[in-house]
C-alpha cells in the first residue's frame, strides 16, 4: 500500500507573522497544507485528537487572541492556477492558497474585466468568497462560477455553484449558516467581458482628473491601487496604517424608515446610498467619525489609521485585547448616538467565551 507523506504538525507556532495585524498568540498545533490531501489529513487529525480545526488563509481578516488557539491551525498553502481562454471568455481555476492580488494582476493583463476593482485587496484567493470581498462597485461573486471545497461534515470534495454559495453584501454561507463546514481548496472564475467597471465616484474622479476616457481594465486597476494607497488600504510594511484588517466594521444597511428618522434627528447632511426601495447603506466611517473617533485617533499602541477611520491599527506593540477594547468602545458610542449596532467584518480566533466578542456581534439592545 502506498503511504502518503504529510507535512508535520508543529507545536506552539506563533501566529502573528501570519496575520496583517501582526499580533496574537500561538497555535497549540499548526500545519501548512499544500495539497487537498493535507487538508483531509489535518481534518482527520483534529477529529482524532478532539481538537477544533481553524483555517487560516492570508490572515488579513482575522484577529487572533493573545492567548492563541488551543486547537489545530491549518494555513492553506495550496498553489496553482489553470486558465482556459478563448475570444469571449476566460476561465480560471485557482488554488485557494494563491495570493489574491497577483491573480487580479494576471487577469487584468489579459484584458478581461470583472476583478479590476478588487485590485490591492490582501489575502488569499480562498479567503475572497468567505465574505464575498468587494470594493469600488465590484464583488468577487460577480466573477465566481463555483468553488471546490472539502465538506468537513462528510469528508468529501464538493463543488458548490455560485448560486448556492449564499453570496450577499460582505457575506456568504461560509460565514453565516455554514461557518467552519467547508474548507475551500479552489475557486473557479469565469470572465466574459473586456469592459472595465468604472462606476464608483472616487474611481470616476481619478480617471477624469487624469484625462482617461473609456478606461481599460488596466486603467481601472491603476486608479484603484492609487486610491487605495492614499487610504492605507494596500499592504506596505513601511506604512503602519496598513497594519490592520482593512475595514473593521461593515457599512450598516438600514431600512428607509430608520434612515428618515435619523435624517429628521440629525442636523446636517447624513450620507446614505439607496440599495433598494427599502434599504439604505450608511458609511460606517462616517458614523465612527460622528461618534468622536477621527482618523489618527490614538490610544496607546492601538488607534485608527491616519488615512481611514474604519481601519483599527496596531501601532507597534498592540495586544489583541487592546484592539477589541477599542472596537467595543466605537461600537458602543455609535450605538448610543445613532441606535445603529455596527457589525464586525473581521473573524475572531481563540476568543471562544469572550463577552466583548459577543458584544461586537450584538445587533440591538
Ligand atoms: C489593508 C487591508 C485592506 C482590505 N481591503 C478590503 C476590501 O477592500 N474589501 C474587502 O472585502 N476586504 C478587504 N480586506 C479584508 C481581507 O483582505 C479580505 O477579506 C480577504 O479576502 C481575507 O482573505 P484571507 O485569505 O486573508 O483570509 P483570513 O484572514 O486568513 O481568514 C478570514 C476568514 O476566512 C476563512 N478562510 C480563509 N481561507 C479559507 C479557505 N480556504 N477555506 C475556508 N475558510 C477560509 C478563515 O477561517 C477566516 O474565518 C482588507 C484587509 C486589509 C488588511
Amino acid at each position: 500500500m502506498l503511504s502518503v507523506e504529510h507535512p508535520q504538525i508543529q507545536r506552539d507556532v506563533l501566529l502573528s507573522p501570519f496575520t496583517t495585524l501582526g499580533l496574537g498568540g500561538s497555535a497549540r498545533w499548526y500545519i501548512s497544507a499544500t495539497t487537498v490531501d493535507d487538508v483531509m489529513y489535518a481534518r482527520q487529525w483534529a477529529l482524532d485528537h478532539d481538537k477544533p480545526l481553524v483555517v487560516l488563509g492570508g490572515g488579513s481578516n482575522v484577529v487572533v487572541s493573545d492567548s492563541g488557539v488551543d486547537g489545530l491551525v491549518m494555513r492553506i498553502n495550496i498553489k496553482g492556477c489553470k486558465t482556459t481562454t478563448n475570444k469571449n471568455q476566460l476561465e480560471l481555476e485557482v488554488s485557494a492558497g494563491e495570493d489574491w492580488d497577483p491573480i487580479v494582476e494576471q487577469v487584468v493583463q489579459t484584458g478581461f474585466g470583472g476583478l479590476e476593482c478588487l485590485s490591492g485587496i490582501p489575502g488569499s484567493v480562498g479567503g475572497t468568497p468567505i465574505q464575498n470581498v468587494g470594493a469600488y462597485g465590484q464583488e468577487v461573486s460577480d466573477s465566481i462560477q463555483r468553488v471546490r471545497a472539502i465538506d468537513s461534515t462528510e469528508n468529501r470534495v464538493v463543488e458548490i455553484e455560485k448560486q448556492d454559495c449564499g453570496f450577499g453584501y460582505r457575506s456568504s454561507r461560509f460565514r453565516t449558516i455554514d461557518v467552519g463546514r467547508f474548507i475551500l481548496t479552489h475557486v473557479i472564475f469565469r470572465l466574459r467581458t473586456k469592459k472595465a467597471k468604472a462606476v464608483y465616484p472616487d474611481v470616476v474622479k481619478w480617471l477624469n482628473d487624469k484625462g482617461v476616457q473609456d478606461p481599460s481594465v488596466a486603467d481601472v486597476r491603476h486608479a484603484v491601487l492609487a486610491i487605495r494607497r492614499t487610504k492605507g488600504m494596500v499592504l506596505d510594511s513601511s506604512d503602519s496604517d496598513t497594519r490592520s484588517i482593512g475595514s473593521f466594521f461593515v457599512n450598516p444597511v438600514i431600512d428607509n424608515e430608520m434612515y428618515s428618522r435619523m435624517t429628521r434627528n440629525f442636523e446636517g447632511f447624513l450620507p446614505g446610498f439607496k440599495l433598494s426601495k427599502e434599504e439604505v447603506k450608511i458609511p460606517a466611517a462616517w458614523l465612527i467619525e460622528q461618534a468622536g473617533f477621527l482618523k489618527g485617533h490614538r490610544n496607546g499602541e492601538v488607534g485608527l489609521s491616519t488615512k481611514h477611520p474604519l481601519a483599527i491599527v496596531n501601532r507597534g506593540k498592540a495586544t489583541a485585547r487592546e484592539i477589541i477594547d477599542l472596537a467595543v468602545l466605537i461600537k458602543r458610542r455609535v450605538a448610543d448616538r445613532f441606535g445603529i449596532f455596527l457589525k464586525p467584518e473581521a473573524r475572531f480566533v481563540g476568543f471562544e467565551t469572550d463577552d466583548a466578542i459577543k458584544f461586537l456581534y450584538k445587533e440591538n439592545d
